[in-house]
């Protein structure tokens, strides 16, 4: 069953739009990603209903209509909880109102039938004591060996914590040595706030060690970041929810910059969404809603295949991720704003993007070589 770059985060378990057409045929990417957070939190009735029939979660939902080939990655949702107790939740605006133990979180696993599972995992900071660091370690190993009870190796996606080499490598062997083959980077958001120097120099590392395996990267604060993450650090894979809180704000993403929606030409992309979409209709319809969302998913989705040249050689965010970070998706919207103002500049729309995305598959290929040959050896030790 295949990953597929862009894995945006679904609300099946708590929210009907998602089980119902056009959202559940969902031909905009091949893995969709769940939380068993979510699991815990809906009191939706499809849940209820789908758990006592005895069908898994995938099963419920290829009997609404989701193509049986499109990957279902079952992930903790336990960042929440794991930023709280690292002390770190306040000061990124997370509320967690529930808490889960690992026994919680594979019995939603069990009942899935996902095609990918995430392991837990305990979120290593950057200025921890090492006694601290290697006994959260201790943790994510066992967990992992208790997740095996149950899931295949080949299906779970183990997380590299840590900013050092001699703990990255010694939880990347560990997960070998139990037939891991599908990575993830943790620990980025509190990395990210520590300092990007550092952050930078893990994933080109963590890159590096994982070159021969699948490696996918938890979250995706801002758009922008979608072409360092797949397009610079070469990583596999990202999950994001932004895609949504975007819609939710009526901004139409126009390349990678989500833009005000009355600055979009729907006539100029050829998406299904933008097919049923116009100007006159309300924007606070759900109609409109669900056709900015489709929108919004297919450029994301299309991005994440192809790099962006037209306006990302101009953007700050290619030169340095802190520049145009930002670790809410408002601010973010501030900046694209304040950076469209300038005259003249030409985005590239999807179909466009569609074009080129061909012969750029086989400048990324040659690129990644060069990539990973990149020197790591003065990283934070
Ligand atoms: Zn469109």
């Amino acid at each position: 069953m295949k990953l597929s770059r862009l894995i945006p985060k679904n609300h099946f378990c708590s929210i009907e739009l998602f089980r119902a057409e056009p959202l559940i045929s969902w031909p905009y990417t091949d893995a969709i990603l769940f939380t068993a957070y979510d699991i815990y939190r809906s009191n939706d009735f499809w849940l209820d209903r789908i758990v006592s029939s005895g069908l898994t979660l995938k099963d419920g939902l290829i009997d609404l209509g989701f193509p049986k080939n499109k990957a279902l990655v079952a992930d903790t949702g336990v960042f929440e909880v794991e930023a709280r107790k690292a002390g770190i939740a306040k000061e990124l605006g997370i509320q967690v109102d529930i808490e889960l133990s690992n026994s919680q979180i594979f019995e939603a696993y069990e009942l899935s039938g996902a095609d990918y599972f995430v392991a837990p995992d305990e979120i290593v900071l950057p200025d921890e004591k090492i006694e601290i660091i290697h006994r959260k370690i201790k943790i994510i190993k066992q967990n992992l060996i208790d997740l095996l009870e149950i899931i295949h190796p080949s299906k779970i996606i183990a997380v590299i914590q840590g900013h050092t080499e001699s703990i990255i490598d010694d939880l990347f062997d560990f997960y070998r040595s139990q037939g891991i083959t599908h990575f993830a980077m943790g620990g980025i958001i509190p990395l990210y706030h520590h300092n990007k120097t550092t952050l930078e120099k893990v994933l080109y590392y963590v890159r590096k060690i994982t070159r021969d395996f699948w490696l996918h990267v938890f979250g995706l604060p801002h758009m922008g970041l979608l072409h360092y993450y797949l397009h610079e650090i070469e990583i596999d894979s990202v999950d994001t929810s932004a895609l949504l809180y975007i819609t939710a704000r009526r901004r139409y993403l126009l390349g990678s910059r989500p833009e005000p929606v009355r600055k979009a030409v729907f006539e100029e992309c050829d998406c299904d969404g933008c097919q049923h979409l116009s100007p006159d209709m309300s924007t606070t319809s759900s109609e409109f809603f669900l056709n900015l969302y489709i929108h919004n998913l297919r450029t994301a989705a299309i991005l994440s295949e192809i790099k962006e040249k037209t306006i990302r050689d101009r953007s700050p965010a290619k030169r340095n991720i802190g520049e145009n970070e930002s670790r809410s998706i408002q601010k973010a919207e501030r900046i694209a704003d304040k950076q469209s103002q300038g005259v003249g500049i030409s985005w590239m729309t999807a179909d466009v993007a569609y074009e080129q995305r061909k012969e750029k598959v086989t400048k990324q290929t040659s690129r990644k070589d060069s990539l990973h040959s990149k020197s790591t050896k003065d990283i934070e030790d």
